[in-house]
């Protein structure tokens, strides 16, 4: 018997990531940009805003270094609305409304519920006001800059775009961002008793395809592009010639599923072994998907062998590729959340786990995470019910209720969120 210990997971982890280089930039329009990663910091060529403007519909007016104090009456001889251009201003108030540059000579403005109308213009607008408060200098202007100045760094590089990244840019007037060129990968699925179309009856034997819609799903929200995707038999030159197919479809990583533990059809690695790919581990502590491989094809992609059961390739997808595509796009490492246990957990001191759990909030509000029923890497309805994995490193044997256990996201890029209460 092999009594090797296992590659542990900070080890495999570190060499996906000694592997994961990061890919060269490209340029594109931001609204293009949702989803990507930013390859370079932005800073900002303009202010925000970009001129002093009213935060009220009222009456702005100056006064120097004082408050004008409340009774004062003002004559009213101009007007400015959002868009209006007039940069100079005249005269002791004009009437202006929210967003509209304030004119050169003013420096306050009081909102038009705290003046009294003493006397109108032919059209009904006022002429003559009464101030019902006093109004400080800068009193509700919104001051050029005072949201972002000229030169001020607002995304890091390593940024991911989201629609709230977008409204900035859209404000600066940014035309084009550098990001990082998406991770193109491609997913091979191993096995004969896999039916890809939902229409076809299966025969005795046979299942359905579901790593193979669930990895391209989740690869595409986790920021790479799936440019190849095929299902092969257990068959050694139809594998082989489906991983030439895959790389000659010009790939960073090939993801494959099936065919990589102990089984008389588990030929990946002697695949692999014959077109000279270089594998760097076989096998990690963990469970669920302790077969992982993880190699080095002879041109450069990288390829990882996870194992066929759904919840195994599931963890390989999560645990691994999305660390490794995060190196690539040049993200931070993931930071988990830590959250108490609903219910107490036992497990296996040898190896880390990755359960599918929920998070919820309790009746104080609280987020607590419970480890779903169901771990079985076959099972695959507890996923669907899931919203978060746990993880519990290696060495730890027993849980309590009430102990803080490491939490993801589902993808390297969900947020662990609550969507109803403990019942
Ligand atoms: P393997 O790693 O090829 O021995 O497969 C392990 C288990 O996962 C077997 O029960 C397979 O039928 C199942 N399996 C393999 N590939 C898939 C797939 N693409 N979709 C669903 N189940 C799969
Ligand atoms: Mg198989």
């Amino acid at each position: 018997m092999n009594t090797r210990p296992l590659l542990d997971y900070a080890a495999a982890l570190g060499i996906v990531l000694d592997n994961s280089t990061r890919l060269p930039a490209e340029t594109c329009a931001p609204a293009d940009a949702v989803g990507r990663v930013l390859a370079e910091p932005v800073d900002s060529a303009v202010a925000l805003p970009p001129f002093d403007n009213s935060a009220m519909d009222g009456f702005a007016l100056g006064g120097g270094d004082a408050p004008v104090a409340a009774g004062a009456t003002l004559e009213v001889s101009g007007e400015q609305a959002a868009g209006d251009e007039n940069t100079l201003g005249s005269g002791q108030a004009w009437a202006i409304m929210t967003g509209a540059r304030l004119p050169d000579g003013f420096d306050r403005v009081i909102p038009v519920e705290q003046v009294h109308t003493l006397a109108t213009r032919e059209d009904g607008e006022p002429a003559r006001i009464r101030l019902e408060a006093a109004v400080r200098p800068g009193q509700n202007v919104r001051l050029a800059g005072s949201d972002v100045a000229v030169g001020e760094r607002v995304l890091a590089a390593g940024t991911r775009v989201q629609p709230r990244h977008l409204m900035l840019l859209a404000a600066l007037g940014v035309a084009s961002v550098p990001v990082i060129r998406r991770p193109r990968v491609a997913v091979l699925c191993t096995g004969r008793e896999l039916v890809e179309d939902a229409s076809t009856p299966l025969q005795p034997g046979q299942i359905r395809n579901s790593n193979g819609p669930f990895l391209g799903a989740q690869l595409t929200r986790s920021g790479a592009e799936v440019v190849h995707a095929e299902t092969v038999d257990d068959d050694e030159p139809a594998f082989e010639a489906a991983l030439q197919r895959a790389l000659a479809a010009g790939v960073d990583a090939v993801l494959t599923t099936g065919a990589v533990s102990m089984g008389r059809y588990d030929f990946v690695p002697s695949v692999l072994d014959r077109i000279g790919a270089h594998t760097l581990f076989h096998k990690v502590a963990i469970r669920p998907g302790k077969p992982l491989l993880f190699a080095r094809l002879a041109d450069g992609p990288l390829l990882f062998g996870l194992p066929g059961n759904p919840i195994s390739g599931a963890v390989g997808l999560r645990f691994f590729v999305e660390p490794a595509l995060r190196a690539m796009t040049g993200m931070g490492t993931e930071i988990a959340l830590r959250l108490p246990l609903a219910e107490p957990l036992r497990k296996k001191a040898a190896l880390r786990y990755h359960l599918k759990a929920r998070v919820s909030i309790n009746a104080r509000g609280e987020q607590v995470v419970r480890v779903l029923d169901g771990q079985e890497s076959y099972r695959i309805r507890p996923l669907a019910e899931a919203n978060a994995w746990v993880v519990v490193e290696a060495g730890i044997e027993t849980l309590a209720a009430g102990d803080r256990v490491a939490v993801f996201g589902m993808g390297h890029d969900e947020a662990v969120i609550a969507e109803e209460n403990t019942p």
